[in-house]
């Protein structure tokens, strides 16, 4: 399977690693060109504004939202999951607005940045997923469709909505890769 990593910006080697080391291949993408050459989309954790601009000025954003509205499987993970919202509550831009979610960006606040957990996700993993949050967004509003995966301290930090996942966090940071597969047991389907 070929999985495309958004590679403008961000984190997006960590994600490549993750897919090779579970032979697959990752591809690289940063012209319009790929998107008719991978099985389905990362989009990395990052900056939403700087990769929001970059999708704009390549002329990226439109190809990529007609990809994934027909059908690419796309996760978004930490400033991925921004792009992929519908509504920023606290941004005055849209970027790809695929995901029927509200999100708050840097959601915890200049305190508490940066912070590492554990979380117990059965639709994911049999076994406890750890999670690493940096300047991390949080759910704060889903839609009809969408169903919540993982909260922590009351807060929704992954959700899926049909083709489409969204986690607050970075499981590309860590060595655990039950994020992945479960990423690609929905290309699969
Ligand atoms: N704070 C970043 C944003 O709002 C997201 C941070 C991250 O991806 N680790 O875009």
């Amino acid at each position: 399977m070929k999985i495309g990593v958004l590679g403008f910006q961000g984190a997006f080697l960590e994600h490549e690693r993750h897919i090779q080391q579970l032979g697959h291949q990752a591809v690289d993408v940063r012209y319009i060109e790929q998107l008719d050459q991978i099985d389905a989309i990362i989009l990395p954790g990052g900056e939403s504004t700087t990769m929001g601009k970059l999708l704009d000025r390549t002329g990226m954003k439109e190809p990529l939202i007609a990809k994934i509205k027909a059908g690419m499987p796309a996760w978004g993970t930490c400033a991925g999951m921004i792009l992929l919202a519908e509504r920023i509550e606290n941004d005055s831009v849209k970027h790809l607005g695929l995901m029927d979610i509200t999100v708050r960006r840097n959601a915890y606040g200049r305190q508490i940045d940066s912070f590492d957990t554990e979380c117990m996700i059965p639709e994911v993993s049999s076994e406890p997923i750890p999670l690493v949050f940096i300047r991390a967004p949080f759910v704060t509003e889903v839609g009809s469709g969408v169903k919540v995966l993982c909260e922590v301290n009351g807060n929704i930090v992954a959700v899926r909505q049909g083709h489409l996942l969204g986690t607050s966090f970075h499981p590309e940071l860590t060595n655990n890769l039950s994020f992945l597969r479960y990423f690609i047991s929905m290309i699969e389907k």
